[in-house]
């Protein structure tokens, strides 16, 4: 079985929880010196009790070899074990619960994956949002300008999900936050709104833009195209804004 990743967390629990002279009395015969206890090495052929350990330090130590280390070492050495093999041993011993990389790396991994489906989720219901507003009269300008000018079929706004950001300051925000009851953190995230500058709330970042939905191959939102809108909208004060085809800018969930 191939050993785990521990948590360093794990290491650092055990060695506390591990006494160093409980664990090495079980090899060597100790006897109280001061503030600490000697024995006879194990690890070399001891004639005098050279052998130290400091339960302050949490540290044994030979004069005859130069011998010396913590519990895991102590362990290692005598046992001829690996550092996580040793771990294991005294965290069961200790009932210490292990918690190692793997598990931690598999739970971050989980986390991010959980965000990413749902700033996914997000960037689909800001795309219908979009579709739908393109039908709406206040995206009539936009409409007119993708079929009259750019000559693209119904059927191709349908395949391609064009859409279009209203003017408004809140029109998404409402719609996502208020309606849908989506978390603000996460929309803000998906980097649909934005937090207004030195005061509380959110405005829209797309406003009077043409909207672009791109899909990966699993057909989810993975992003949106903005491209500024080409006429005046009449609901808005926003200036004309040319160049469709060049301005188009992609913003990544
Ligand atoms: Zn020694």
């Amino acid at each position: 079985m191939p050993t785990p990743r521990l948590h360093p967390d794990t290491v650092e629990q055990v060695r506390q929880a591990a006494d160093i002279v409980d664990v090495v009395a079980e090899h060597v015969v100790l006897r109280k010196q001061g503030r600490g206890f000697v024995g006879s090495c194990p690890f070399h052929d001891d004639k005098s009790p050279s052998f130290s350990v400091s339960p302050e330090k949490q540290f044994y130590y030979c004069f005859g070899c130069g011998a010396g280390g913590n519990v895991y070492k102590f362990l290692m050495e005598l046992r001829k074990q690996s550092f996580a093999e040793v771990v294991l041993d005294l965290a069961q011993r200790y009932q210490v619960p292990v918690k190692t990389l793997a598990q931690e790396e598999r739970q971050e991994l989980q986390r991010q994956l959980s965000l990413k489906e749902r700033l996914y989720e997000v960037m689909a219901i800001a795309g219908q949002f979009y579709a739908h507003a393109l039908r709406q009269p206040s995206g009539h300008h936009a409409l007119s300008y993708v079929e009259q000018k750019r000559g693209l079929s119904e059927e191709t706004l349908q395949q391609f999900q064009l859409g279009y950001a209203p003017g408004g300051w809140q029109t998404l925000y409402t719609y996502l936050v208020q309606e849908k009851g989506i978390a603000v953190e996460l929309v803000e995230q998906a980097g649909l709104i934005v937090p207004r500058q030195n005061q509380q709330g959110h405005y829209d970042r797309f406003r009077d833009r043409l909207m672009i939905p791109i899909h990966d191959i699993q057909s989810r939102t993975i992003a949106l195209a903005a491209a500024p809108s080409p006429t005046k909208n009449p609901n808005t004060s926003t200036p004309p804004k040319p160049n469709f085809s060049i301005k188009v800018r992609f913003y990544l969930a």
